[in-house]
């Protein structure tokens, strides 16, 4: 049985005699071995596993948005838009703590946490048929005032770790915020959809010399509109041939 400690382990068990680490979820502290979750939240993270499944409820609800847009009067892609795929870590629903993971990464300025579990995402969608040939990574990007007042854009950090976990390039120069948009929090589906629509912009100079699989990432799927505004954008801008796939960290679950 190996039980001796490492230099690492240490130093962070002297620095949690001074600064006790809680676990994200539930705020137990943490033991030395214990990353951002406690052994009990880490074996009850309700995992979605839809990086093995062409289609789950998410990639559905993703579709159908798709589909209802090539309905639309002078919709500009073309009626053989294939399938997308999409897929989240794990689900994230109102009565359950595990929605303080993306919380932690958006508000709470916790860049370890973000970076951790979307590692642990990494490693699924590299090891899934549908999101391993995947060759560029897109962030859903903020507007650059809001990025400015955060310091950091949080798809970006998981982006940036997807994209190192399937051995792709992260892409931050081809989608834009137009215009600021007011926070979703508190609006209707059919407000969201409005307020998001149109918000992005492709800078289509640096399309060149893309691409085969787009992945783009949020941190959570909700309505999935936000998302769907940035594949239309990214969609009008590039051939149908090039996929274009969603991953996030958590999901709604509906
Ligand atoms: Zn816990």
């Amino acid at each position: 049985m190996k039980d001796d400690f490492s230099v690492a382990e240490v130093v962070t068990a002297i620095s949690d005699l001074f600064l006790p680490r809680t676990c994200l979820v539930c705020g137990r502290q943490l033991g030395t071995r214990e990353q951002h979750l406690c052994i009990y939240c880490s074996a009850d993270i309700p995992f979605t596993r839809y990086w093995n499944r062409e289609r789950n409820p998410m990639s559905d609800r993703f579709n159908a948005k798709i589909q209802q847009t090539l309905e639309e009067p002078g919709a500009r892609y073309a009626r053989n838009e294939r399938y997308a795929y999409a897929s989240a870590l794990f689900f994230y629903n109102g009565d359950a703590d595990y929605k303080k993971i993306p919380q932690a990464l958006k508000y709470n300025y916790d860049i370890h946490a973000g970076e951790f579990f979307a590692d642990c995402l990494g490693r699924h969608l590299a090891g899934s048929r549908h999101f391993s040939d995947v060759d560029t990574v897109i962030p859903v990007p903020l507007h650059w005032l809001r990025r400015w007042e955060r310091g950091y854009n949080q798809a970006e950090v998981i982006g940036a770790r997807l994209a190192s976990a399937l051995g792709a390039r992260l892409r931050t120069d081809i989608l834009f915020r137009a215009r600021i948009t007011r926070t979703q929090t508190r609006l209707s589906v059919a407000e969201k959809a409005r307020n998001v629509a149109s918000a992005f912009k492709v800078n289509t100079q640096n399309l060149k010399g893309i691409i085969r699989h787009i992945l783009l990432v949020d941190d959570v799927f909700t309505t999935g509109a936000t998302l769907h505004a940035c594949f239309r954008a990214l969609r009008d801008a590039l051939p149908s041939d090039i996929r274009i796939s969603i991953a996030t960290l958590a999901v709604v679950d509906m």
